[in-house]
């Protein structure tokens, strides 16, 4: 079993710097202003591989789920130990992010340390934030004041009745489309651009001030089968973006842009729509790597506990450390067999990226 991955944050910082140092990467590292459950220092680090004036980059980005990038981190220090960095072809860099979320990871939760689903709010603030009715209309109960007993069992009726009454789209929406009126609840998208958020303008301004073309991959768990890698592009349809994205991965992706059918709501502040606007001038590529894990059932259950500790319960209590615990278990299953699948992926996808880039 590859000892890249690491079960928790710090561990999974240093296994990500050692590697990125010994293959001589230009270091930086974006302190974050708290600390981990352990005391520990936080940080998103960036490993930076190739020219300084490069016009074509790759941007690996781990933990924009917090949580979710300890599946990331494994990937990036597989690429970095496999040799990947060196066999860079001429004019291309590499800048691998680490944790863009770090509090989130150290802390087992995909939000950031204000709540916020980082994946969300990377929109305009100064202009009026989207609504989410569906949220609302399930608010009460997804905020179940109880973790058990009568009040919970009736919170699960009334979701049950919502589901049957709206249908699957509409409770899929509620919980993952993203909401900017409840800042204690669930899919909170925030109020302003998160200190992850301005860390990660700081990192692309700094290391896109050369570039004519660049691509994203972006690391999920949680959404898919069992250690299957989906890529998610967003380009938008009749772009070059995405007719580069088609021909990099083939047909193993889902491209929104061109068929928003295919996920049951508008993404909207998400990290890959950002990097488009961020950098008009340039072809960018920008695409999630999505990793299934379990079923999305158990993750409605794992999101309503995760709410229900931060208002109204004891994150060090044995409860609390449980429901963590579960949360860690869904979004990184971390069995040989996950693993060994997940790692073959990364290794694939970074490399048809960098080999289409090369062609750009
Ligand atoms: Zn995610």
């Amino acid at each position: 079993m590859s000892d890249h991955f690491a079960a928790t944050y710090a561990s999974a910082r240093a296994k990500f710097r050692a590697a990125a140092e010994q293959a001589g990467a230009t270091m930086t590292a974006h302190v974050h202003p708290e600390k981990g459950p352990d005391g520990g220092a936080l940080a998103t680090d960036v490993a930076r591989f190739g020219p300084a004036d490069a016009e074509r980059v790759v941007f690996i980005v781990s933990g924009t789920h917090g949580l979710e990038g300890l599946a990331g981190s494994g990937c990036q220090a597989a690429w970095i130990k496999s040799g990947g960095p060196a066999r860079l072809p001429e004019g291309v860099a590499a800048v691998v992010v680490h944790m863009l979320n770090p509090w989130g990871c150290a802390w087992s939760r995909r939000q950031t340390e204000d709540n916020v689903d980082l994946n969300r709010n990377f929109l305009d603030f100064s202009a009026p934030l989207p609504n989410n009715d569906h949220y609302e209309a399930l608010r009460s109960a997804l905020r179940c004041p109880a973790y058990d007993g009568p009040l919970r069992d009736q919170a699960r009726a009334d979701i049950a009745a919502f589901r049957v009454e709206r249908g699957e789209r509409a409770f899929v929406c509620a919980l993952f489309q993203g909401q900017y009126a409840d800042p204690t609840g669930i899919g909170f998208g925030g109020q302003k651009p998160t200190w992850s958020n301005r860390t990660f303008r700081q990192i692309v301004a700094h290391n896109a001030r050369t570039v004519k073309a660049v691509a994203l991959i972006d690391f999920h768990t949680g959404l898919g089968p069992f250690g299957h890698g989906m890529l998610i592009n967003t380009n938008a349809t009749g772009s070059p973006g995405l007719a580069l994205a088609k021909s990099w991965y083939g047909h193993d992706m889902a491209a929104v842009g061109e068929r928003p059918e295919d996920i049951p709501y508008e993404i909207k502040g998400d990290l890959c729509g950002a990097l488009e606007r961020m950098l008009g001038n340039a072809v960018v590529v920008p695409t999630a790597l999505e990793y299934g894990t379990f079923e999305v059932e158990r993750l409605l259950g794992l999101q309503i506990d995760d709410c229900w500790l931060i208002n109204h319960g004891d994150v060090n209590s044995d409860l609390g450390r449980r429901i963590r615990e579960e949360l860690r278990h869904f979004f990184y299953p971390a069995t040989a067999e996950w693993l060994a699948m997940i790692e073959t992926r990364a290794l694939q996808v970074i490399g048809q990226a960098i080999a289409g880039m090369a062609r750009v």
